[in-house]
Formats: structure tokens, sequence, C-alpha cells
């Protein structure tokens, strides 16, 4: 899993291209995030009980991981993301152009 919750994350793909935004759910399995921001779509629901509103609502839906690029803190730029074994045997996530680790 390259990308993380809380991970700031550049959407290059789709209709959101150029985006940036905070990962808010990572689902592993489907390799998709959900991206605050990023992806809205637009839903019908209809009333239930006197909760729910009736009518149009627009929410964020999750994304391929593949269309999106880390960001590091760092530098700042979207990140090619390598992988290194600290002493402790921990595996963490470090940016490839300025070397900062990202864990
Ligand atoms: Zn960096």
């Amino acid at each position: 899993m390259k990308i993380r919750k809380n991970d700031t994350v550049l959407v290059i793909t789709g209709k959101d291209r150029g985006k940036k935004g905070k990962v808010r759910f990572a689902y592993p399995k489907e390799q998709r995030l959900l991206v605050e921001g990023v992806n809205f779509i637009k839903r019908h629901t209809r009333a239930r009980g006197q909760v729910r509103q009736a009518g149009i609502i627009e929410r964020e839906a999750p994304i391929r991981m593949s269309n999106v690029m880390l960001i590091c803190s760092r530098c700042n730029k979207p990140a090619r993301i390598g992988y290194r074994l600290l002493e402790d045997g921990r595996k963490t996530r470090t940016c490839r152009s300025c070397g900062e680790v990202i864990d």
C-alpha cells in the first residue's frame, strides 16, 4: 500500500486531474482511495424518516489509487515512492527526489 490515510495526493488522470487533497479513507483491497474534494458524484436520494433530505446530494466517491501520486511533505512535489528498511526492521516509504522518510 503506497498511499495511506492522511496522505496528501495529487490527481494525475481523469476529470479531477490537477486537484490536491487529503486521503480520508483507503481501501487496500479495492486499491481505491477516498480523497477530500475529489471525484464528486451526484446521488439521488429519497427521504427516509426525518433524517435524510430528499433530492440530489453531492459526495465524494473513491478513486483508483493508480490515478493519484503522493505529494511529499518536504519538497512539496509529487513523489515517486521508494522503500527503506530501518534498523529496527520496519519498512518506511521515502521520497525519491529528496530522500525524506514519509512515514
Ligand atoms: Zn520529497
